[in-house]
């Protein structure tokens, strides 16, 4: 069983949060499990427990704990080079560049190792196409672009910014959904929208319907960049390679991370040929961007998702979600809303989150919590239909449990 509770914690994961305590700077709230190894959907912790994983990685382990291809990319590629700086070319990051055109819209990559890096370089990318004279950009409240000081700024929550400030300049928050606002805030120095089509740390909110045409018509109309942020809803989790093509909507710059290599580091800003242009050499540079493991498991992780129809795949397990976890909603007060867009799963209550999570971990389940209701499950693309029902059988007992505490 897991052990949550502090007198239950087993020896060799309490010398591991021994060694933490004295020596790992405390910024991160942790379960008291130490994991070991994972396969697939499952990972094990140093006690020997075993966890189903609605939540690898964060995100990132988009094909699962250890997929076999992807282990196999990297290791052959770990014995042939690890790193060379970008003043050399490598075969993998052109071949990784242009498999990633050939699924999103035709332009040029520029690689970074993470999510918050491939916004500053949109970031950049905005500023530098009008030399910082319109260095304005427009982004939402409840959305979420990382934590470096540009990329916090432009994160329209407070709570994110506290103790942090003065902010970047130039980012100017509109509610999500309202193109009036939006409107209102351009001025002549306005050069960009940044948003995410779904938000993800958001609560699994995906765009209202309307908008982001709305936004491209704004953008085309204003001459700004329409930038859109799909470090969380890119790469196939959807059902859709990118999150844009649910909508039928093209951004100018698209920034990438989190599964991006199956959960390798690695980040990406995808932009037109006609735009990348202006991130001319010098101005802007990620040592390790691009570097041929992230590039060999980058490609690996497309490969696998075509090889094994995991897009597909995806709709089918996504299916299974949306019906067990509505007709939860039907039978269970605390479930307000059930939000399905692939494997991007928002279960919305009007109980305390957190207390699901625990109560799911003590049933050896993993799941994750944002904005303090939603339950937020970001399953592997090829999870198991067996495994989709014990996860929904579990999560229904824990919130359940948890709503009848009162
Ligand atoms: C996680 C996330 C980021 C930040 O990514 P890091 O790799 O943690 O820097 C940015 N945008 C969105 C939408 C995210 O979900």
């Amino acid at each position: 069983m897991a052990t949550i509770d502090a007198s239950s914690i087993g020896e060799k994961t309490q010398a591991v949060i021994n060694t933490f305590n004295r020596y790992v700077v405390p910024n991160y709230k942790r379960f008291p499990v130490c994991l070991v190894r994972g396969q697939g959907s499952r990972v094990w912790d140093a006690e020997g427990a075993e966890y189903l994983d609605l939540f690898p990685g964060w995100g990132c382990n988009l094909l699962g704990h250890c997929p076999e291809p992807i282990v196999r990319a990297v290791q052959e590629q770990v014995a042939k080079l690890i790193h060379v700086p970008n003043t050399w070319y490598t075969e993998p990051q052109g071949e990784w560049a242009k498999a990633l055109s050939e699924r999103s819209f035709g332009g040029q990559a520029f690689f970074c190792n993470s999510g918050t890096e491939a916004n500053e370089a949109a970031i950049k990318l905005v500023r530098l196409r009008t030399d910082g004279k319109r260095y304005k950009i427009i982004t939402f409240k409840g959305g979420f672009h990382g934590r470096t000081m540009g990329s916090v700024s432009a994160t329209a929550q407070p709570k994110y910014h506290e103790g942090l400030g003065p902010m970047v300049a130039g980012f100017q928050y509109a509610p999500h959904g309202d193109l009036e606002a939006v409107e209102k805030l351009i001025d002549d120095h306005t050069g960009g929208i940044l948003v995410e089509p779904i938000l993800g740390e958001g609560g699994v909110v995906p765009a209202p319907e309307g908008f982001l045409q709305g936004l491209r018509r704004i953008a085309d109309e204003r001459d700004l960049l329409l930038v859109f942020d799909e470090v969380q809803c890119g790469c196939g989790r959807t059902g859709k390679w990118f999150g844009y093509q649910h909508f039928g909507v093209t951004p100018d710059v698209m920034t990438l991370a989190k599964s991006l290599c199956a959960g390798v580091a690695g980040g990406a800003m995808l932009t037109t040929v006609e735009l990348a242009r202006h991130l001319r050499p010098g101005m802007h540079a990620a040592t390790f961007g691009g570097n041929p493991l992230a590039a060999a498991a980058g490609v690996a992780a497309l490969e696998m998702i075509e090889n094994e129809n995991l897009l597909g795949h995806v709709d089918t397990a996504a299916a299974i979600f949306r019906e067990r976890l509505e007709a939860l909603k039907d039978r269970c007060d605390a479930v307000a809303d059930v939000r399905v867009i692939g494997m991007m799963i928002g279960v919305e209550l009007t109980i305390d989150g957190s207390a699901v999570v625990q109560a799911c971990l003590e049933k050896n389940l993993l799941v994750n919590c944002t904005q303090g209701r939603v339950i937020r499950l970001l399953p592997a693309m090829n999870i198991s239909a067996a495994d989709v029902h014990e996860g929904c059988d579990k999560l229904s007992d824990a919130i359940i449990e948890v709503a009848s505490r009162g």
